[in-house]
């Protein structure tokens, strides 16, 4: 049977199922062992039987894996899962979450044309943005994500395409992803997010009226800090339309064995990201208010900033929080040197509990204003939750605090 056969036959079940059943069963292909847990095809290459299995494989219309820098079907698995759960058409995995970015920032844009975004980025994401693009002649803007009359007024006849990331990274603004989305189309673009910061449990993005989501699947989807991975996820229309050829001819393919683990990582992903936003919302809960912080920021919490946007939009609130040290970099540096559970890091979406300082770390290209503009200050530390229990996490920070 060839794979898109497979896929579209569990994909008609999996429609039926809740999403953490999805999350367990969906694109699901079984070898002829008929094992349980998914195989993993660690293989380059298809033998075919003959060479007119081989023609047909190439031209007919039954489609088949060719080559696994195409397609393997440890990756398809995946992508169908993936799929499945984010009620999306098309999925396409890659080595890593920039090349699921650049790919749907670069596929759909040619030169002369326009890209607007929001300044509030993952770093590597505004430097494709504001360095890369600019190499072929697709100029961008970069607006304050929240004003929307920013995103109105920077739009142009040529601009081809939005992207924004909510909740954004570090601070955990939420942007109003539905009214993007009409600006957007209004201008004849489309529209990108990066869902990375709210994942697929507690954020639709393409429900909401983006074009196209994308994710790290570094982050959550592993969940366990192992292989570097990442997937986009669209209508058919626009994975043909922008994408399709870009992946397959330029190689950023995912690995087979990475696959796996992503797949694997997506079974138990329901069950983490309900522990860790429970635990990020107790986390914020025990440090609001606390002398020795100047600012908390967390979307789950009724004095988010943008609460409204955050109860129209998300499911739940999130796994991260942002927080200011009262005192700036000398009183965040000795609260990070007390912490004796929470590591010292700059990834997120770790069984383990992360603490990272964003203006020495994932920002420090950045210049100081821009920092300032974007509310990243000297003393501001991003927590991702981890799968501790939350009395020793929030232990372990209160104690740190008094080192302050
Ligand atoms: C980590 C991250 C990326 C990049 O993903 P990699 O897997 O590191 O390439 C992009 N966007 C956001 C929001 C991220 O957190």
């Amino acid at each position: 049977m060839s794979a898109s056969d497979q896929s579209s036959e569990s994909s008609a079940v999996a429609a039926g199922w809740r999403p953490e059943t999805r999350l367990v069963h969906a694109g699901t292909l079984r070898s002829q062992f008929g094992e349980t847990s998914e195989a993993m095809f660690l293989t380059q290459g298809f033998a075919y039987g003959s060479a007119e299995e081989c023609e047909e494989r190439f031209v007919g219309p039954g489609g088949g894996f060719l080559y696994s820098r195409f397609s393997n079907p440890t990756v398809a698995m995946f992508e169908q899962r993936m799929a499945a759960f984010e009620g999306a058409e098309a999925a396409r995995a890659t080595a890593s979450g920039m090349a699921a970015v650049t790919a749907a920032l670069v596929g759909p844009v040619r030169a002369g044309d326009h890209v607007v975004a929001s300044k509030a980025l993952f770093g590597s994401c505004r430097w494709v943005i504001e360095d890369y693009l600019p190499r072929f002649g697709v100029a961008s803007t970069l607006v304050d994500s929240l004003d929307l009359d920013q995103w109105r007024a920077a739009v142009r006849p040529n601009t081809k395409l939005l992207f924004l990331e909510s909740p954004t990274n570090p601070t955990l603004e939420v942007i109003d992803i539905a009214a993007v989305a009409e600006i957007a189309h209004q201008a004849g673009a489309v529209l990108v997010v990066d869902n990375v910061f709210a994942t697929a449990l507690w954020q639709s993005p393409l429900a909401l009226g983006a074009d196209c989501v994308v994710y790290s699947a570094t982050k959550h989807i592993d969940g366990q800090g192992r292989c570097m991975g990442g997937i986009l996820l669209a209508s058919e229309q626009f994975i043909q339309d922008h994408v399709h050829m870009l992946l397959r001819q330029t190689g950023p393919c995912l690995s087979p064995f990475n696959a796996w683990v992503m797949l694997k990582g997506l079974e138990t992903l329901s069950l983490r990201i309900e522990r860790q936003t429970a635990t990020a919302a107790a986390v914020a809960d025990a440090l609001a208010g606390h002398p020795k912080i100047a600012r908390l920021v967390y979307p789950g919490r009724a004095d988010h900033p943008q609460a409204e946007v955050v109860k129209k939009q998300m499911r739940g609130g999130s796994t991260l929080v942002a927080f200011d040290i009262a005192g700036g970099k000398a009183a965040s540096f000795r609260f990070m040197n007390a912490l004796k559970l929470a590591t010292i890091t700059n990834n997120l979406g770790d069984s383990k509990t992360l603490v990272t300082h964003p203006a020495i770390t994932t920002h420090q290209r950045l210049t100081a204003a821009q920092r300032e503009e974007l509310g990243i200050g000297d003393g501001l530390i991003r927590l991702s939750a981890g799968l501790e229990h939350q009395d020793d996490v929030i232990a372990d920070l209160l104690g740190a605090l008094k080192a302050v």
